[in-house]
């Protein structure tokens, strides 16, 4: 019997885009990849799957309770965007970091580690206090004067109070279709992980999917929610295992290794442009430092060498990709998964605006072949394929579809 895949395409999820960004239009990306299915006749042989939107409890499983809550009454507005959407968490805290620091001073009491102590319990749970660190500069946070004996606020803590602060805007847009859109997609992810665990899916593939930049507190380069780390989150819970997530979209998919980059049962395998050509390094986002895509990022802590990073050049060939693919494919077989999650993102054709690569479908086909044979080999075929990145209309659908095309026919 011929091979079927299982398909999430509901307008709801395909309403993700930006009426204000030409190559992003809500609806576009879904209906041109369907136009393209059926004129290839794929359409025969896909079951389509629908599941409505995720709740804030599942959202919540990643994303903190405050971020959520924030990211949707910033939409509800339509207006101004959503990458700075921790700003005012941020600035509440460091107002009161500067309340607390003079009243110590005050007393005479200066305590740096007191308070930050003060500072840490006043954020939880909204975010975590290493986040809140990573986002000021861990150095600039506070400063001892030892001779004053008084502590104040440095630079980069300073700065925050700043609204002209870079970081306070961002290209990803407050919309309420998007945040909608987002949740759809979210729900999607889930209930495909949920039937592909129970034996009732096997291969599910959801086009407008693959949100992994953003991150537990923090909207980042239009991703709202993080739906493949909602998915992985759910497997590791089911099983005992690992779970594999492959990231050939041609941004690095940072959002979900800062997530589970101390995650010992997530091994990743992510090949993307060199960070310091691609994003954050654009002029919408110029202000971005410390990108985690690079070859020494590979896991921390009990995550460490889970993690594989692989850099591309620009321009790109197929030939030299599907070299440095064998290393990824290596990575992954060795670690035995029981579950993969693909983002297939194809932001590295050729045709794409938003890269500067030279691939072809054929890097695509291969490539979703041999994840296929991944998955098969140890995972009893379990594979969740997200669509990812693709902003060129023609070349998206073709990309798309030689990835249903290659999960139809091996
Ligand atoms: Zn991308």
């Amino acid at each position: 019997m011929p091979r079927r895949l299982h398909v999430y395409a509901d307008p709801e999820l395909g309403a993700y885009g930006y009426e204000e960004k030409a190559w992003y239009l809500p609806g576009a990306r879904l209906e041109a990849f369907l136009d393209e299915a059926r004129a290839r006749g794929l359409t025969e042989a896909i079951d389509f799957v629908s599941a409505g939107p995720a709740t804030d409890a599942q959202l919540q499983s990643f994303h903190t309770a405050a971020y959520v809550a924030s990211v949707v009454s910033r939409c509800a507005k339509d207006e101004g965007s959503l990458d700075g959407a921790v700003a005012p968490i941020v600035q509440d805290a460091v107002r009161l970091l500067k309340a607390v620091s003079e009243a110590a001073n005050a007393q005479g009491a200066a305590n740096v580690s007191v308070v930050r102590a003060q500072l840490a319990a006043t954020l939880a749970p909204a975010m975590s206090f290493d986040t809140y660190m990573d986002y000021l500069g861990a150095e600039q946070l506070l400063v001892h004067d030892a001779t004053a004996g008084t502590i104040r606020l440095g630079a980069g803590a300073e700065a925050f109070l700043c609204s002209a602060n870079p970081r306070l805007t961002g290209p990803t847009l407050a919309r309420v279709g998007v945040e909608r859109a987002a949740r759809w997609i979210c729900g999607a992810a889930l209930d495909a992980t949920r039937r592909i665990l129970a034996g009732d899916h096997q291969r599910v593939f959801i086009p407008i999917a693959g949100f992994h930049h953003a991150h537990a507190a923090e909207a980042r380069m239009y991703c709202l929610y993080n739906d493949p780390v909602l998915a992985i989150r759910h497997a590791l819970g089911q099983l005992s295992g690992t779970v594999a997530y492959i990231d050939i979209d041609i941004h690095q998919g940072d959002g979900v290794y800062e997530a589970f980059a101390e995650e010992p049962r997530v091994v990743i395998a992510d090949l993307h442009e060199d960070p310091s050509t691609l994003f954050p390094y654009t002029p919408e986002q110029p202000s971005e430092q410390n990108f985690p895509g690079r070859h020494e990022d590979h896991g921390r802590g009990a995550g460490a060498g889970r993690k594989l990073n692989i850099a591309l050049a620009p321009q790109t060939t197929d030939a030299e990709y599907l070299a440095l693919w064998t290393e990824a494919e290596a990575f992954v077989r060795a670690s035995k998964p029981q579950f993969i999650v693909f983002e297939s993102g194809v932001d590295g054709l050729a045709s794409d605006p938003l890269s500067n690569q030279c691939l072809s479908t054929k890097a695509i086909d291969e490539v979703t072949r041999r994840v296929c044979a991944l998955a098969d080999e140890s995972a009893g075929g379990r594979l969740l394929v997200l669509g990812g990145g693709g902003y060129e209309l023609e070349g998206t659908k073709r990309g798309w579809c030689t990835v249903v095309e290659a999960l139809l026919s091996t």
